[in-house]
């Protein structure tokens, strides 16, 4: 009993008799360290056990629960992706037999042998093999045929799963946990949480664990949801308002400067590139840093955004700095910053710094940063790690900012004096509503409006019969002088694994298929990735297989097939990143998503990336079908699945700005919101983790 006195929010999970060391370590992966951690990540779904349904009866994307005897079930490790899987077949009364499938719980395959009696609840799919159901809860019966699961009428909660925890053990570990949540802080002003119309924390997080309705459970999700977004709003007015008490150079706006910039640059700005432009002069106006995020397609014109702002730095006799994440985006910029500034504007120099030049190269570049003589230096990691110092910096940009960690932005926006004037850029379409809830310390340009003249690649889902149709085009291309990209399936488990699999494809396609092409690997264990793109670049190659990780993120012109094995175990905006590696050039490109699984699920989607082209559209699109978990790494900015899932209604966001507005307006140091102050800090924490 004593020890049970001890255990407070803040005690370690392990402190559960329930949880056992190996269930602590398999826990931490979901970040659930304390015992208020386990309080506070309520369950993502939950099951409702109706009363048993006949197989007969079901139908695609129905909830039910069918009471039956497993009449086989056998454990198999898939040979392709390598997932552990539990496959049964279910039989009912009637007589009517459904597949059952559980991932990832090989031991299943002896709980439940041929001729147990089973009740099953779950999501019924029709699959190409017939109905079937993907992790459903299931409760062993006996086998007189009499008494029925016990929690018929009931709701079970389903709680994200790391190999080894059940929804069912979660379950047990939080039902031992939850007398502990009657000490939870809370952290929403009464007021708040009464114009809101808002439950208690406590009550929330029983009623969240434990519904006995659906009512229940949406009133505590939707509490949850509102808290943490609130949280997180107050957190980023909070860096904004440090931000804004930072001084910066202001960089004043001239006419003459971007008249002299549109002159030289050989296309009409689009109304998007415009506005955007325009939003990040009027912030460097300002004495405090701006801090923005331009965030537009693949190839929307985002350097040429970045390019003005640099013209207008330096007719203010400020130096820029642009960081990109990988050398061949470096020498890209390189040339697309001199083709669009040094004819207009003749003594604003451009340098390059990347690790593979030569010592005195390096070496000018760093002496022409620091006298102030260079104007602009492009580079790569290399900018800070080879400490390059500016004599006069205002503004730093990084590109692909999500390859970036905060300590290296940090480390580039170091580089001069005072605090330089941050642009980020990112060729992922983020929803307004997500960039507000992730990027809510930055101000959001979106450009989302493609320069005129781009023919649409076209996109086409393959199945395994047509895959010969795919290797056709490609080889009809390559003919045509044109050059491919195959991606190989998405290999989570390792990369390791995922190396071996891009391999055997490579000498597969080498050996049974292109024959006459040639082809060659890049992966992201390899040293010198950059060599092997910049052969394709030469045309060197003609097909190049990529592991999924890589991002290839790189203009090629002449590459007109984007192929992508295994495309449904990408996220939606993953599948439209690698389509805008294509279609560069005027001549017709396309992209092609091949896939082994017919399920009607996974065909609707891979559909709806070929009928979308546009980004942002397809984002949104994606958000509200599965929330944005997956999408965007929201997880790894510490959101929950409620908050993700509350970003589809814009009005609980802005809520939570205005709230979280109102309350800093009134109390600015949160003193009188002690446990307010702590979660942000909390937050904070994570965020600058990332
Ligand atoms: P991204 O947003 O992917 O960084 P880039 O800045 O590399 O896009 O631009 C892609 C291509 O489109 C470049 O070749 C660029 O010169 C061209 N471009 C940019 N803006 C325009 C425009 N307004 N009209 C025509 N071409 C443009
Ligand atoms: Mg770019």
């Amino acid at each position: 009993m004593a020890t049970i006195a001890a255990r407070s929010l803040n005690s370690p999970v392990a402190s559960l008799s329930k949880v056992k060391p190996a269930d602590a370590r398999r826990l931490s992966k979901l970040g659930i360290e304390t015992i208020r951690d386990l309080l506070m990540t309520l369950p993502f779904d939950w099951e409702i056990y109706g009363a048993p349904r006949r197989i007969a009866d079901l139908g695609d994307g129905e909830s039910a629960t069918v009471v039956g005897n497993i009449s086989s079930s056998v454990a198999q490790v898939t040979y392709r992706k390598r997932v552990r899987l539990t496959q049964a077949t279910l039989t009912d009364d009637h007589g009517d037999v459904m597949r059952v499938v559980w991932f990832n719980q090989p031991y299943l395959a002896n709980r439940l042998p041929a001729g147990a009696r089973v009740a099953v609840a779950g999501h019924v799919k029709s699959g190409p093999r017939g109905l079937e159901m993907r992790n459903p809860h299931y409760e062993p019966l006996q086998s007189d045929g009499d008494a029925g699961p016990s929690r018929i009428g009931g709701l079970m909660a389903k709680y994200h799963l790391v190999a080894g925890i059940t929804s069912k053990r979660m379950a047990e570990f939080v039902a031992e946990a939850l007398p502990l949540a009657s000490e939870l802080e809370e952290v929403l002003p009464a007021e708040t949480r009464l114009r809101m119309g808002l439950v208690g924390v406590v009550d929330a997080v029983r009623l969240g664990h434990q519904p006995r309705t659906e009512a229940d459970w949406q009133v505590a999700r939707k509490r949850m949801a509102f808290a943490e977004l609130f949280e997180l709003q107050t957190a980023f007015a909070l860096m904004r308002a440090n931000l804004a008490l930072e001084p910066a150079i202001p960089i004043p706006y001239r006419q003459e400067v971007i008249d002299a910039f549109k002159a030289g640059l050989g296309f009409e700005l689009t109304n998007a590139q415009r506005r955007s432009t325009w939003e990040a002069f009027q912030d460097m106006q300002r004495p405090s840093p701006m801090n923005r995020l331009l965030n537009g397609d693949v190839g929307s014109g985002k350097t040429a955004v970045a390019a003005a702002c640099v013209a207008m730095a330096h007719a203010a006799g400020l130096q820029s700095v642009v960081m990109a994440p990988t050398e061949i985006l470096a020498r890209q910029h390189l040339g697309k910053f001199r083709s669009y500034l040094e004819a207009s504007f003749p003594g604003l120099t451009v340098e390059l710094l990347v690790s593979s030049q030569s010592a005195p190269e390096r070496r000018r570049v760093r002496m022409a940063a620091a006298s102030g003589h260079c104007a602009l230096v492009v580079g790569t990691h290399a900018l800070i790690e080879e400490d390059v110092e500016f004599a006069q910096l205002g503004l730093a940009v990084v590109d692909e900012q999500h390859r970036f960690g905060t300590r290296q932005r940090e480390q580039l926006r170091a580089k001069g004096s005072g605090r330089p004037h941050f642009l980020a850029m990112t060729a992922t379409p983020i929803p307004r509503t997500l960039a507000l809830a992730l990027y809510g310390e930055m101000a959001v340009s979106v450009i989302d409006e493609l320069p005129p003249g781009r023919t649409p690649v076209m996109t086409e889902v393959i199945s395994k019969h047509d895959r010969s149709r795919a290797y056709d085009l490609v080889r009809e291309q390559v003919r045509l002088g044109r050059q491919a990209f195959v991606i190989c399936p998405l290999i989570e488990e390792s990369e390791v694994l995922a190396v071996r699999s891009a391999t055997a494809e490579l000498e597969r396609l080498r050996k049974d298929v292109f024959q006459d092409l040639r082809l060659d690997l890049v992966h992201g264990r390899m040293r010198d990735k950059d060599a092997v793109m910049q052969r394709f670049m030469a045309r060197d190659s003609d097909v190049l297989v990529a592991t999924a990780v890589v991002e290839v993120g790189v203009d090629v012109p002449n590459a007109t097939v984007m192929m992508i094995e295994g495309a449904e175990r990408f996220g939606l905006a993953q599948l439209h990143q690698f389509r805008g590696r294509v279609g560069r050039g005027s001549d017709r490109s396309y992209c092609l998503l091949l896939t082994d699984d017919e399920s009607m699920f996974v065909l609707d989607r891979l559909e709806l990336v070929a009928r979308t082209p546009d980004g942002f559209r397809l984002a949104t699109e994606d958000m509200n079908r599965r929330g944005v978990g997956e999408l965007m790494g929201a997880r790894q900015h510490g959101m929950s699945d409620a908050a993700m899932q509350a970003l589809r209604e814009p009005e609980l966001l802005n809520e939570a700005r205005q709230e979280a507005e109102a309350v800093l307006a009134s109390d600015r140091e949160l003193s009188g919101h002690p446990a307010l102050a702590q979660a942000v800090v909390r937050r904070l924490e994570l965020t600058s983790i990332s």
